[in-house]
């Protein structure tokens, strides 16, 4: 008799990770399935996540979840790229823009012939390059699709976490997924396989599945399966976030902005209804209340109600999968916001599961190890990315210095070295992040190439200008013609006054 199928798939938590892990089973689990959520309404979530990368997109498409309507629901924005703010050194900012920069020539990247031109004294800073970043420069947007003089703009969102989850909620709950109320409080069992999570009142949900989806808790691959923990703090000190949102005031930017603060950095993500701020510190170097007053100092609007600190370390679990349970969100990891990465974690946990799907217990243990193997690699290439933020600084206080001095994982120096000497970036097939979005930040942290590549001396110094002519002048034509981002958002997308 062949054994029984997995049937039965239990998520723990109703926060992002698991209201977009019940949308994405509905969706894609074949009929046969039974999904039950379980979150408790005492714990809450943990309510911060509110800036994304582009690939939501593909996500909320693969739901069929229609833009207008998902981005009225969530009081939601677009989003262009993020401003970095003082970070290289006081005084100066650039931009990594999800779009392309300038455009390659032959086969060379456009940042050699950037650095080429640069070094003769006829470029602009390498962003002015950019559609994405001129466009959220002028505040300005448009589903702007690319022709072959421009590339398209490329956009993610910034939205209201709370509003996000209750939409995938809304959406989930009507394809028949089960949602329980109620705490946990105990996991039972067999060996590495867990049989039954059993609620505070008594009440038992079995399962063949579990998705761990519990927040910082870890209730499932954490507390009963003793998955260890990779301390990363070491690298990325920031232990503590101050969150408070405000009115909307200043420029209603259609990108996120992070600046440098002494001892962190401060995000403004420009929300329909209001500001989302916040402030990541290291408590080793500054205290809650200077953290909570340089926040409070720095809101472009009426703060709309009391901060909040949330504590947290940065790391990862050891294995995100153990036996018939597998962790998402929080509950598998943590990465500070500078990169808006959590949430698109999540999305790429969700394709790996459903990849990997198991259909029926004996073949967990090797999809496991393929799992475990990925989302370790995937998270080490993010941890990189951002601490390439901090590692190359001229920043004069004391917690940047330390930043600026500490040995970096060796991959992370060796890309850092080749990029400062030849303008070559190496990068891993499956990353993440792609050859542009390392070019920016590592010009935009100081690390200028000291020569191109040699095929870029192949334009005479008058081609060269002429060709960066170019390429600014259909950048700045397009721009003009978009429409302002509050203008497009009023059109397309406008969301209740007041959230619901
Ligand atoms: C300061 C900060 C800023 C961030 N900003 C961004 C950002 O800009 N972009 C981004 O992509 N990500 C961001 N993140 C990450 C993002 O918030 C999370 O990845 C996302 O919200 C997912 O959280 P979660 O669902 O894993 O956990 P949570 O939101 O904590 O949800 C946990 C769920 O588990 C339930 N639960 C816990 N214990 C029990 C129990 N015993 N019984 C029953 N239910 C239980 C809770 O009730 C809740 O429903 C940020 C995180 C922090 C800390």
């Amino acid at each position: 008799m062949s054994p029984a199928p997995l049937r039965q798939l239990v998520i723990a938590g109703g926060g992002t990770a698991g209201w977009m892990t019940a949308a994405a089973a509905t969706r894609f689990l074949e009929r046969g399935w039974q999904i039950t959520l379980v979150e408790s309404d005492a714990i809450g979530t943990v309510g911060v996540g509110e800036a994304t990368i582009p690939q939501i997109r593909l996500f909320n498409a693969g739901l069929g979840i229609d833009e207008n309507e998902f981005l009225a629901a969530t009081q939601g924005s677009f989003k262009l790229g993020i401003e970095f703010v003082d970070w290289w050194q006081p005084g100066q900012r650039y931009m990594h823009n999800f779009g392309e920069v300038g455009r390659a020539l032959g086969l060379v990247p456009f940042h050699h012939w950037w650095a080429r031109a640069r070094a003769e004294g006829q470029a602009r800073d390498f962003g002015h390059y950019s559609l994405n970043e001129r466009a959220a420069r002028a505040h300005r947007f448009d589903r702007l699709a690319g022709d072959a003089t421009l590339p398209p703009l490329v956009w993610a969102y910034h939205f209201d976490a709370g509003l996000y989850a209750a939409y995938l909620r809304r959406r989930a709950e009507a394809r028949g997924v089960v949602r329980v109320e109620g705490r946990i409080a105990r996991v039972e069992r067999e060996g590495e396989t867990i049989t039954t999570l059993v609620l505070d009142d008594g009440r038992r949900i079995a399962g063949d599945l579990f998705v761990d989806c519990s927040g910082f808790r870890s209730l499932l691959i954490g507390e009963a399966l003793g998955s260890g923990w990779h301390d990363w703090s070491h690298w990325l000190p920031c232990d503590r976030a101050v969150a408070v949102p405000c009115a909307n005031g200043g420029d209603f930017t259609p990108y996120t902005r992070a600046t440098a603060r002494p001892a962190g950095w401060q995000w403004r993500i420009p929300l329909q209804h209001r500001i989302g701020n916040g402030h990541v510190f290291s408590s080793a170097h500054m205290s809650e209340d200077e953290a909570t007053a340089i926040l409070m100092r720095n809101l472009d609007g009426e703060p709309l109600a009391e901060p909040r600190t949330l504590a947290f370390q940065a790391g990862r679990r050891d294995r995100v999968w153990i036996g018939n349970c597998y962790a998402l969100g929080l509950a598998a990891g943590f990465l500070e916001p500078l990169e808006s990465t959590s949430i698109h974690l999540i999305q790429s946990g969700i394709a790996r599961l459903l990849g990997l799907l198991p259909g029926e217990p004996a073949g967990m243990a090797v999809l496991a190890a393929e799992a475990n193997r990925e989302a370790a690699r995937e998270m080490e290439w993010i941890r990189d990315f951002i601490i390439l933020h901090y590692k190359a600084n001229q920043r004069p206080d004391p917690f940047w210095r330390a930043a600026a001095a500490m040995a970096v994982p060796p991959e992370l120096a060796e890309r850092m070295a080749l990029f400062a000497a030849t303008g070559r970036i190496r990068r891993d097939h499956d990353e993440l992040f792609t050859d542009l979005a390392w070019s920016q930040v590592m010009i935009g942290q100081g690390l200028t190439p000291a020569t191109h590549h040699p095929l870029a001396d192949g334009l005479s110094a008058g081609d060269l200008g002429g060709f960066l002519g170019l390429i600014d002048r259909a950048i700045s034509g397009a721009v003009t013609a978009l429409p302002g981002h509050a203008d497009f958002l009023a059109r397309h997308c406008p969301a209740p006054r007041k959230a619901a």
